[in-house]
């Protein structure tokens, strides 16, 4: 084994959690290393891939022109961005968790979400508003909902390609295909080294910190399986690789706590025909398939089996990935008719959507492998359930069902103007929500609620923020913030330490 390196902070991973400690540690003036497993074409992992949607709290739209200072006068008269407060985001989150969010990560979360897009945004990161997926116009005025309002220009690409190049800016030093294996003590318990495969060596980093932001265990099959449930070996995954839970294992055989809902993952209807695991060749989140509350989801047996309408698409969708693996062969139809047509999302039009159409609903039928009489009596019987009422997609409109179960709660039309649309679907799942448990600080606790000095961790591989669900855009400032705060605090033990 080689020796004889050694860092002030050295950093496992280098999706946005990664990139945001190690560029807090280096504004500490501490000298850092990152390590990606990745090789640089395969770089940035899951945070590559999305759509760079980013939730945080703000007052007022004052606030978001401070991020987007290019919306002219004009534009912001368009706009209509409401607030979002920090109650708001803490009630929400604590609302789709089931109340189980530790509150103390949440609180930090919600109060630290506006200074960090600030300081993303000092980083050279560019957002602009989330017109396409987030807003309904009216009367000339994009009024968003589901208090998700921005996304970084470029989406995960145009974030991991800034937050690389501040890197390498700021002198932050960065190995690819470098994975880390094991974490390193010494006799009092301070995490002192770790141990990297570099090509054919084993190398041994010295570092007074080490922060580990290597992603959830999404990716590897065997650990979904042992901790999600066998139906988990045929989901799709949605993003790299390169996330097999490596962090995590490294940290518990230190002693580490695991922590979190660790049957739980975030998970959501993408197309039956999307790469089984992340292409990056093709990344901005082209596969997902979010429009469901526009029409209803049917399974091979013709029947529903979720309310599509029971709430903003930002606070079911990551739910409703499991659902579908539970139906069977894992599959599901999203049903529209022509009134909605022109709503769906642009992903919806791209050529590797998988897209049928008919212009009658026997025909859409045919088209599909489902069981066709019954499909056409859940049709059937969902028009007749469709309650009287104005449709409004920008406020929970309360236009649902009546007498079927499950109900549509909201947004309900009746399906009935050709031609017919029918999108085949199955589940994608995007990270698990199971991981170490951290402080405030994002300093890892051991299996005693101590502290393990030198030790660190943010990002997916942090359990304790998600159960069974999860709030759209939650998981890109989850890993900017607790980066941001890993790197800070893991900084600073230089100084403690020396
Ligand atoms: C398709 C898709 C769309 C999404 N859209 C959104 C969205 O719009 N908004 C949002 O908030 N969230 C979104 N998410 C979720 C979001 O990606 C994650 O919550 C967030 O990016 C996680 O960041 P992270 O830094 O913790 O992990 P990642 O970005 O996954 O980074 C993990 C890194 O660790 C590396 N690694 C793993 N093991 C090792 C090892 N042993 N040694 C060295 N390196 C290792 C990986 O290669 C990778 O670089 C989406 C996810 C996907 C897959």
């Amino acid at each position: 084994m080689k020796n004889n390196l050694k860092y002030d902070v050295v950093i496992l991973g280098a999706g946005n959690a990664a990139l945001c400690a190690a560029l807090a540690a280096r504004e500490q003036g501490a000298k850092v290393l990152l390590l990606e497993r990745a090789p640089a074409s395969f770089r940035g992992g899951n945070s590559y891939f999305t759509d760079g949607a980013i939730r945080f709290a703000y007052k007022n739209l004052d606030d978001i022109r401070k991020i987007i200072p290019e919306l002219t006068d004009e534009q912001a008269a368009k706009v209509d961005v409401g607030s979002y407060t920090e109650e708001e985001y803490f009630e929400d989150l604590m609302r789709v968790t089931k109340g189980k969010a530790n509150r103390d990560l949440a609180q930090r979360l919600v109060n630290q979400s506006y200074p960090t897009i600030q300081w993303l945004y000092n980083q050279g990161v560019r957002f602009s508003l989330l017109y396409q997926n987030q807003a309904f116009k009216s009367n000339d005025r994009y009024h968003f909902w589901g208090s998700l309002v921005v996304k970084s220009v470029g989406k995960g690409i145009g974030l991991i390609d800034t937050l690389f190049e501040r890197a390498e800016q700021m002198g932050v030093e960065i190995w690819y295909e470098a994975r880390g294996k094991a974490l390193i003590k010494n006799s009092q318990g301070k995490i002192t080294a770790i141990e990297v495969q570099r090509g054919e060596d084993t190398v041994k980093v010295e570092a007074e910190a080490i922060v580990l932001a290597s992603g959830g265990f999404e990716a590897n099959p065997e650990m979904r399986v042992s901790n999600l449930g066998s139906e988990w070996k045929d989901a799709l995954v949605r993003g790299t690789q390169y996330n097999t839970g490596d962090g995590i294992r490294m940290a518990v055989e230190v002693g580490a706590v695991s922590y979190g809902d660790w049957e739980g993952c975030h998970s959501i209807a993408t197309d039956l025909n999307a790469p089984v695991v992340g292409d990056f060749s093709k990344p901005g989140d082209i596969f997902k398939k979010h429009c469901y509350p526009l029409g209803i989801m049917v399974n091979k047996n013709g029947d529903r089996f979720v309310d599509e309408g029971a709430d903003f698409r930002n606070y079911t969708y990551a739910k409703y990935g499991r659902a579908i693996l539970n139906q069977p062969d894992n599959i599901a139809y999203q049903i529209f008719d022509n009134k909605v047509a022109k709503l769906l999302r642009e992903e919806y039009e791209l050529e590797e959507a998988t897209r049928l159409e008919a212009r009658t609903l026997e025909a859409l039928a045919a088209r599909i492998d489902i069981d066709k009489q019954r499909f056409l009596e859940t049709v059937r019987s969902y028009n007749e359930a469709v309650l009287e009422g104005d449709y409004n997609p920008h406020i929970k409109d309360q236009k649902g069902t009546v007498g079927i179960n499950p109900p549509k709660s909201n947004w309900a039309l009746k399906i009935d103007t050709p031609p017919f649309l029918a999108f085949p679907v199955t589940c994608g799942i995007t990270f698990t929500f199971g991981g170490l448990k951290v402080t405030t600080n994002s300093q890892v606790l051991d299996t005693n609620d101590r502290v393990i000095p030198g030790l660190y961790a943010a990002g997916e591989l942090v359990g304790g923020l998600f159960y069974h669900n999860y709030p759209g855009g939650s998981g890109l400032m989850s890993g900017a913030t607790f980066g941001k705060i890993a790197g800070t605090h893991a900084a600073t033990e230089r100084i403690i330490f020396k």
